[in-house]
């Protein structure tokens, strides 16, 4: 009989687990908050993924249960795990993405390189690591954040003081993470693979390229990256994943300083956006290795199948009317672009697909894919 995976959350994540679910022949099941999501092209239950019962009664068909998003709360992990369900990542890896303050406090512990950073309770802790700290920050609320939500540039502590408000009101309290606004020379991300048993499998590290706080674009491998800079990431990224005790994919973003230090900015750990671009230009795809690892089965190659690869994001704009026109015209226009969808009303900024194309000359990769994807502008 087929292994089963079951993959809470219905996002584009999960819907592009379905195809080389298919492919390797692994059953997958979707629990999706609501009908007609992103990922119900897959057998698929509609449930609260906050509430125990359901994704108890979820999982009990399944081998493994996994994960489209990192928000399922700690109780009902816990609650999975007492009835003997296997779950990847496990909860205490989980935590680790699910809370900023957390996550810097364990990559400390683990010795990781990161940005200054401290908890702040108040406005005037605030000031005190603004003073410490050329007068701006980066302030960020540890919960919940996405695509640049839940981050903001501050230069006074009085630009927090909504954040503060909203942290007395919420019965949990707790703090907001305040860090050194690093000087960057680019974003990179460095994606690993790791199985319950142990096994782990290194990707290329990738520049990712940002607007307005979303990722745009990935070039992978980085362009201009010394051996020594894809020997430190790959480092960092085993550290973490080994440290946490991570299984499935992990995605550790970072910032690559103007004095050519690597800093840890964020941690996912489930396939990331960074890595769309192994669907077409690496050996196995990160859907396909997140299903291996969870399932704790061999590893694939990690390594890129051309020199390069870029994805560009299709995000939602004001224009009305339906994508498949666009789609097709993107397709007739550039043969080797491969065209991704995510089956999502194309609402502005929202991501509703994202193009992939490989090939031996940057340039010319780099080109078809943004051209491919200007289809879909406006
Ligand atoms: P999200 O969880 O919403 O993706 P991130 O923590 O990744 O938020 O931050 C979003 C973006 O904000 C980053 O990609 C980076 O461009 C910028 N940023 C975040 N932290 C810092 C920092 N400490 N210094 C400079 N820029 C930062």
């Amino acid at each position: 009989m087929a292994l089963r995976v079951g993959v809470v959350g219905g996002g584009q994540l999960a819907r592009m687990m379905i195809a080389p679910a298919v492919e390797v022949g692994v059953e997958l099941r979707v629990l999706a908050e609501d009908e007609g999501m992103s990922a119900a092209l897959a057998a698929t239950a509609v449930g609260d993924y906050r509430d125990a019962e359901t994704v108890l009664a979820f999982a009990r068909d399944v081998d493994v249960v996994t994960f489209d998003h990192e928000h399922v709360p700690q109780e009902v992990l816990a609650a999975l795990v007492a009835a003997g369900v296997a779950v990847h990542p496990g909860p205490s890896a989980l935590g680790v993405a699910q809370d900023k303050i957390v996550m810097r406090t364990r990559l400390a512990e683990l010795g990781m390189p990161q940005p200054d950073w401290a908890a702040v309770t108040g406005p005037s802790d605030l000031q005190t690591f603004l003073d410490a700290h050329g007068g701006r920050a980066v302030v960020k609320t540890p919960r919940g954040g996405y695509d640049g939500k839940g981050v903001r540039i501050v230069s006074a502590a009085t630009e927090a003081d909504d954040w503060f408000a909203a942290l007395a009101e919420d019965a949990r309290g707790g703090a907001l993470l305040v860090e050194e606004l690093v000087d960057f020379s680019r974003e990179l991300a460095q994606q690993v693979a790791r199985r319950p048993s142990g096994e782990v499998r290194v990707y290329p590290v990738v520049e990712t390229i940002q607007r307005d706080g979303v990722c745009a674009e990935v070039i992978a491998p980085a362009p201009h990256a010394s051996e020594r800079l894809h020997e430190v990431a790959a480092q960092i990224g085993v550290a973490i994943a080994e440290g946490l005790g991570v299984t499935g994919m992990l995605a550790v973003e970072l910032f690559e300083t103007t004095d050519e230090r690597l800093l840890v900015n964020e941690l996912a750990m489930r396939p990331h956006n960074s890595g769309h671009w192994t669907q077409d230009g690496a050996v196995t795809s990160q859907f396909e290795q997140h299903l291996r690892a969870v399932l704790d089965l061999p590893l694939g190659d990690a390594s890129s199948s051309a020199p390069w690869a870029v994805m560009v994001n299709i995000l939602g704009g004001p224009a009305v009317g339906s994508l498949d026109a666009r789609f097709a015209a993107a397709m007739s226009e550039h043969p080797t672009a491969k065209v991704h969808t995510y089956g999502k009303a194309p609402r502005p900024g929202r991501k509703v697909g994202h193009v992939n194309v490989s090939g031996a000359d940057l340039d010319d990769v780099a080109y078809q894919a943004r051209a491919a994807a200007s289809f879909f502008d406006g």
